[in-house]
């Protein structure tokens, strides 16, 4: 797995408000990570870790501008890689085939639409959504697959629409994951499945780095452990298929052999960087 420089910047004067967790209601916590401009807690309810303050829905929208699409557009050759190597953890193929025979996919935060463009190709019928409107743009007008350009909530597909849903690095990105899930509960299909990957914090570099863990950072909001994603999951109605973690030492931060065998171990253990779950509607 290659480093990448995650995308942090925390706008200047941005107005952000103290909020209990979404997850569980609660609006008991304690000081968690204090990353200066912004800070983490801990849900005493469920044990999230989360952003409080936090900055409110319609300005976090804001922030995935063109900015952020040039970061997007630069990384895009690593994100693919990276999406592709999880997909191929939790044995995609080998669940659903590979081909998509005009099934349906659909990527939530597709970014330039990379991994539609891949699936398409694999005969799959593609729908991206995409909240940073230059992306979707470019990805419309260069790959030739259909983004929304804006939340899940406004694409307001119809129930039931799609065999695969995946999203990958985008839940903890979301001020409110409950109702998120629960639409992307809504639009799969009956046995569809649901593929989420976020970062890891039961992960030793969570809990090594702690408020220097380069997934604590300004646009992240909640930071699942394993079972926090599990809950979130089971309680929308979705029956866990399977879970990888991945990324057991950043590149640079040890020699090589010595992160194999990290990357290896942390497989084995689940305290990989980066988690995936799969999940499946009911038949
Ligand atoms: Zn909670």
């Amino acid at each position: 797995m290659s480093e990448i420089k995650t995308y942090s910047s925390r706008p200047v004067g941005e107005e952000s408000r103290l909020t209990a967790c979404d997850l569980c209601g609660s609006a008991d916590f304690q000081p968690h990570w204090d990353c200066h401009e912004f800070a983490f807690v801990r849900c005493l309810g469920c044990g999230v870790i989360y952003q409080n303050p936090q900055p409110l829905a319609d300005l976090v929208l804001k922030r995935y501008d063109q900015q952020y699409f040039d970061y997007e557009k630069s990384n895009e050759a690593s994100f693919l890689q990276l999406m592709r190597l999880g997909l191929k953890d939790i044995r995609f193929e080998r669940r659903l085939g590979r081909a998509g025979e005009g099934r349906t996919f659909l990527d939530i935060g597709c970014a330039t639409g990379m991994l539609l463009e891949v699936m398409k190709g694999q005969g799959w019928q593609v729908q991206g959504v995409e909240v940073c409107a230059a992306s979707a743009s470019w990805g419309r007008s260069q790959r030739g697959v259909e983004i929304f350009p804006g939340t899940l909530d406004e694409a307001g597909f119809p129930d039931k629409s799609f065999d695969v849903i995946h999203f990958s690095h985008l839940i903890e990105h979301v001020n409110y994951p409950r109702r998120f899930m629960a639409e992307v509960a809504r639009l799969v299909k009956p046995s569809g499945w649901v593929l989420v990957t976020t970062p890891n914090t039961d992960g030793w570099q969570a809990r090594w780095f702690g408020p220097h863990w380069r997934s604590a950072i300004a646009d992240h909001l909640y930071l699942f452990s394993r079972s926090n994603l599990a809950q979130l999951l089971t309680s929308s109605g979705l029956q866990l298929r399977a879970f990888r973690t991945w990324g057991g030492l950043a590149r640079g931060l040890g020699n090589p052999l010595k992160k194999a065998i990290l990357d290896r171990l942390v497989k084995v253990l689940g305290t990989g960087d980066v988690m995936m779950m799969a999940a499946q509607a009911p038949a």
